[in-house]
């Protein structure tokens, strides 16, 4: 049965990353009927996209994506054996608080109703919109993994890459790795990594690996000659598209000629789905995001909906499996297969390993905060990219007393573009913070409505006609019935 076809299930997880897969898998092999959602055609998520492809036609990819990529074969072999269900392809486009799912699968959409739902729709990479963001040339350092790991693409022209994060050393040495034409790393974090680990020795005990293997990214990339640079303040050139990179090192100002350059600013929640069904979010002064308010296996504030991996805060793929078992341990609570008493004994060790994660975390958010010099909004930068929103024009209605995120948003259509505010959300509390001297923790966040994915009208009319009798089709979150279809 597919998801077009399927009526009901007894939980529903989207997102089949390690959070989604290690849920999956636990939850069914505990007996509860459980099927992942995932808009991707494979399992693996973001960290272990087409792992089963790549590691089949062997040779080209795992070697150069390396082992730590490998490993998420197991999770994914251990998902298909598990007996849980399967719907790829399809986009999750509304979860409701009572459960109900909306997906679009092969020009279809269709509804699930599920007792309880596990959100595990993992991190999105952080927008940095500095002047020529927008232009073409101009892509995200994830962007270009994705299109390696999906499709075996590899640039052809010569690529900068700029920012901050451990993706940005992990994917300049697995281009490196594929011979692609590394031009440059452009590093806009403050401090060093090799200086920043010894001061945080004492907390940093039992990651020698993970630190080791850092370093060794960099000393590849030196060893093979590729030009590593400290610096900020970007700033990129190109009239129809980019033409080059500057940005201030050591006291003087470096210009790169490049055709092609990808930004990166680490990794923030893709918690849309959250957002919508208005959850209690927090915002985290650490990794500079909004995150969904859980307990400690997940729950949100919306009964039915818990969230597992990065979804509930940005930690990591290991993490992010401890994460995924805790929810489906209490799904499968709250589903009747197990009692409180054996959820929690069996929730004893994913907690310690998530405890020891954790530290790890707090030292890789410390070094790689955002930093300031990539945080310029002059008036020009295009904030919202689907409406062409810029900076200036959102100032100056700031400057005509608008004090609220989703004021501006009315009022200048910033959000209201096909991604539904993904790439725009973080900018204009931080610039409505900015511009009032106010606490960005105080701005909120945007009345984010369904569908979260774009919905052909088509799909949604010929869904509306099916559904007729079993209620409307659309739910929104505050219980508006005037906003029912
Ligand atoms: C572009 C990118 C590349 C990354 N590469 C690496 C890496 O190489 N190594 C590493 O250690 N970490 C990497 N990370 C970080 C890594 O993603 C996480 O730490 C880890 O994968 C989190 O696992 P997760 O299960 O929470 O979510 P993810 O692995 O992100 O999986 C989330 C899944 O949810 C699906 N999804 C989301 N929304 C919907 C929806 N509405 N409908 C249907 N499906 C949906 C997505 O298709 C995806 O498959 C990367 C992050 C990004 C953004």
């Amino acid at each position: 049965m597919t998801g077009t076809e399927r009526e009901n299930c007894e939980l529903a997880i989207i997102g089949g990353g390690p959070a989604g897969l290690a849920a999956a898998t636990l939850a069914a092999r505990l007996g509860v009927e459980t099927v992942l959602f995932d808009e991707q055609p494979a399992p693996g998520g973001q960290v272990y996209r087409n792992i089963e492809a790549n590691s089949r036609e062997t040779g080209l990819l795992t070697p150069i994506l390396g082992a730590d990529y490998a490993r998420g074969l197991d999770l994914v072999r251990a998902f298909r054996a598990s007996g849980a269900g399967f719907e790829p392809m399809s986009a999750v486009w509304q979860v409701a608080a009572n459960g109900k799912v909306g997906i679009s699968r092969d020009e279809r959409a269709c509804l699930v109703r599920a007792r309880r739902v596990i959100l595990a729709t993992g991190a999105m990479e952080r927008p940095v919109p500095v002047p020529g963001w927008t232009l073409p040339g101009v892509i995200g350092v994830g962007a270009i993994q994705t299109l390696m790991k999906a499709s075996g693409i590899i640039p052809d022209r010569p690529v900068v890459l700029a920012g901050s994060g451990p993706l940005l050393y992990l994917v300049a040495f697995q281009l490196a790795k594929a011979g692609a034409p590394l031009q440059a790393v452009v590093d806009t974090s403050g401090g060093s990594l090799a200086s920043a680990a010894r001061q945080a020795l004492p907390i940093l005990a039992g990651f020698a690996g993970d630190l080791l293997k850092g370093l060794s990214w960099i000393a590849a990339l030196k060893a093979r000659g590729i030009a590593l640079y400290r610096g900020g303040y970007l700033s990129i050139e190109g009239v129809s598209r980019v033409e080059a990179v500057s940005f201030r090192s050591g006291g003087r100002r470096i210009r790169i000629a490049t055709a092609l350059l990808a930004l990166h600013e680490g990794v923030i929640p893709n918690n849309q789905i959250t957002t919508s069904l208005r959850c209690q979010h927090a915002w985290d002064r650490t990794q500079l995001a909004w995150r969904p308010e859980t307990d400690a296996f997940g729950a949100t504030t919306s009964p039915l909906v818990a969230v597992a991996g990065d979804g509930a805060g940005i930690a990591g793929a290991r993490a992010a499996v401890h994460r995924g078992r805790l929810a489906a341990l209490d799904a499968a609570f709250r589903l009747g297969r197990i009692s409180r008493n054996e959820r929690d004994d069996r929730a004893r060790a994913d907690r310690q390993a998530l405890l020891r994660e954790a530290r790890f975390r707090s030292f890789l958010d410390r070094i790689y905060r955002p930093s300031e010099a990539m945080r310029r909004l002059d008036d020009e930068t295009i904030v919202c990219r689907c409406e062409e929103v810029t900076a200036g024009e959102l100032r100056q209605l700031i400057g005509e007393g608008f004090s609220d995120v989703n004021q501006l948003k009315s009022f200048s259509r910033c959000g209201m573009g096909q991604c539904q505010g993904r790439m725009c959300a973080g900018t204009i509390g931080r610039l409505l913070a900015d511009e009032t001297k106010a606490d960005i923790a105080d701005m909120g966040q945007y009345r984010l409505r369904i569908p979260v994915k774009p919905l052909p009208l088509a799909e949604l009319a010929a869904l509306g006609n099916a559904d007729r009798n079993s209620g409307p089709v659309l739910e929104v979150a505050d219980g508006d019935p005037s906003q029912r279809i």
